[in-house]
């Protein structure tokens, strides 16, 4: 059933890259959503950063992406609570962990971290590299490390359904515009 959804993604993807959008975000979706609710396609964990959008990435409309963003695309108990209520309550099967090429937060990590609150996200990002110091390849750690942060809380949690989610990792090219799966 994922494959379906990952192809709608991928789709969208095509039609952001051609600029050929069917995106709705008419009044009519929006009264039908307001009055039978909302059946998001995907949970989308993505980074605040500016130029990545999952909505125009992914071109998708009102009721469709379920989106979390937070700086360098981290995990904590807010965002895993927002996760686990799109997959439990909304039965949406599909989680995709959005990373981004230049994303400020890896940079910040990979050179020495931050301070004030900045340091509660460059401390998990730098749990998830290790010692590694390439942007990209850092990138796509931070990634795979909250595609496992996932994993593993869903897995502690027995009343989430986790047999039927798939949680998947992703890097969006933000020069490019394209979406690599991973
Ligand atoms: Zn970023």
């Amino acid at each position: 059933m994922t494959n379906v959804l990952i192809e709608r993604l991928r789709a969208g993807n095509r039609r952001y890259l051609k600029g050929d959008s069917e995106a709705d975000v008419t009044a009519a979706v929006r009264l039908e959503t307001a009055e039978k609710g909302q059946h998001p396609a995907a949970i989308v964990i993505a980074c605040s950063d500016s130029r990545v959008i999952p909505e125009a990435i992914f071109d998708s409309g009102i009721g469709e992406l379920f989106t979390i963003r937070v700086a360098g695309n981290v995990l904590d108990r807010h965002q895993l609570g927002s996760i686990e209520y799109a997959a439990a309550h909304l039965h949406c099967p599909l989680i995709l962990v959005l990373g981004h090429t230049g994303c400020g937060a890896v940079g910040a990590a990979l050179s020495g971290g931050g301070e004030g609150y900045i340091q509660y996200i460059t401390d998990e990002i730098l749990l998830a590299v290790g010692s590694v110091r390439d942007p990209d390849t850092a990138c796509r750690l931070n990634v795979q490390h909250a595609v496992e942060t996932i994993r593993r809380a869903f897995a502690e949690h027995p009343e989430i359904p986790s047999a039927n989610l798939d949680i998947r990792g992703a890097i969006y090219d933000i020069r490019s515009g394209e979406v690599e799966w991973i």
